[in-house]
């Protein structure tokens, strides 16, 4: 019975009997056979040529995946330990990065430092906890770089150890302050300037004590639990200006910051035996995977927290 030929026919047909060389073309249907077959392969390459030049995701991935070439990217709190690995990592992917810290001095040795590796880079002193400071810090950029591109906020504080029910308001205002008021309002003030670039990212830096709280550390382990709510509840809302919003939330690294657990060798031996690879991080860990979650390679990845604990179990 006679029934009309479709795409499938014709793709069925490519699939079984693939395009022979035109080798007896005096027959008038092998004539019509080759020309049909030859259409057929023209109009697929077309339609793929198509496809790579109107799609957004596909002309991406013909560059580089991990290149930052020509972004700006300020990162706080980046003049040591977890977020001057930041600013190295993304400065080695060519971005432009914006260091800060709230002594002047660790910020000329993180600019130092960086322009030595060839890292386009300037700096300036911010304490986010200080609204002058965060406006300084963006103004700066935008004069000397002229747009933003990606924002790691870093800064944490912690300026009590002990038990919970021991804090007091004091404390309770610093720690959400500088480690979520100052994170959520500086990301505030980056939006519009990514949105005027087409877009951007925006990465918070929490902690395995957000997922599990470690003793002594509750309000501090608190704030970083609202980060990863942070992430969450701001993804979607800028996801439509093509601005992804992620977390990394690192187990015991080796900076400052985290002394007195790896300086300690009983505290030590206890951690390693939660850890499935038997050491602490490096800062150089956690600023890859920083540089990776800003890159194109991560482009379908937004709202999520990136645990980096060499194996530490986290859940909430
Ligand atoms: P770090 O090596 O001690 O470095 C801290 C940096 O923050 C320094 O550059 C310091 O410079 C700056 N800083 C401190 N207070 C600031 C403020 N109010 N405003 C701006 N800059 C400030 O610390 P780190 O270990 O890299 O910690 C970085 C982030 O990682 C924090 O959010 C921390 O919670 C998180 N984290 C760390 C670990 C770890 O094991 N190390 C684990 C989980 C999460 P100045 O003194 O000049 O201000």
């Amino acid at each position: 019975m006679w029934r009309r030929r479709t795409r499938f026919d014709e793709t069925q047909q490519l699939n079984a009997e693939p395009v022979q060389p035109p080798k007896v073309m005096h027959h008038p249907y092998a004539i019509q056979r080759v020309t049909s077959d030859c259409r057929y392969v023209t109009v697929m390459f077309r339609g793929l040529s198509r496809f790579l030049r109107t799609n957004p995701v596909s002309v991406q991935r013909s560059m580089s995946h991990s290149s930052l070439d020509g972004k700006v990217a300020i990162v706080t709190a980046s003049t040591d330990g977890i977020g001057l690995a930041a600013a190295q990592a993304l400065g080695k992917r060519g971005a432009h990065v914006v260091v800060s810290s709230r002594r002047q001095a660790n910020v000329d040795k993180a600019v130092a430092l960086l322009k030595s590796q060839s890292i386009r880079v300037i700096g300036t002193t911010c304490n986010v906890g200080k609204g002058e400071d965060r406006e300084k810090l963006v103004q700066l950029t935008m004069e000397q770089y002229g747009g933003i591109d990606i924002l790691v906020s870093n800064a944490a504080v912690n300026p009590f150890v002990g038990n919970m029910l021991d804090s007091t308001e004091e404390v309770w205002d610093k720690i959400l302050s500088v480690n979520i008021k100052a994170a959520f309002l500086l990301t505030k003030m980056v939006v519009p300037h990514m949105e005027k670039r087409g877009g951007g990212n925006i990465i918070f830096v929490s902690s395995v004590g957000g997922y599990q709280p470690m003793l002594g550390l509750g309000p501090y382990c608190v704030s970083k639990t609202a980060l990863l709510g942070l992430t969450r509840a701001l993804a979607p809302e800028l996801a439509h200006n093509n601005i992804r919003v992620n977390c990394v939330a690192p187990g015991i690294i080796k900076t400052r910051f985290s002394s007195v657990l790896w300086e300690n060798e009983d505290s030590m031996d206890e951690l390693k035996r939660q850890l499935s690879i038997k050491r602490i991080g490096e800062p150089e860990e956690i600023g890859g995977t920083i540089a990776f979650l800003c890159s194109d390679d991560a482009s379908y990845i937004t709202g999520e927290t990136v645990t980096v604990t060499g194996g530490m179990s986290c859940r909430l």
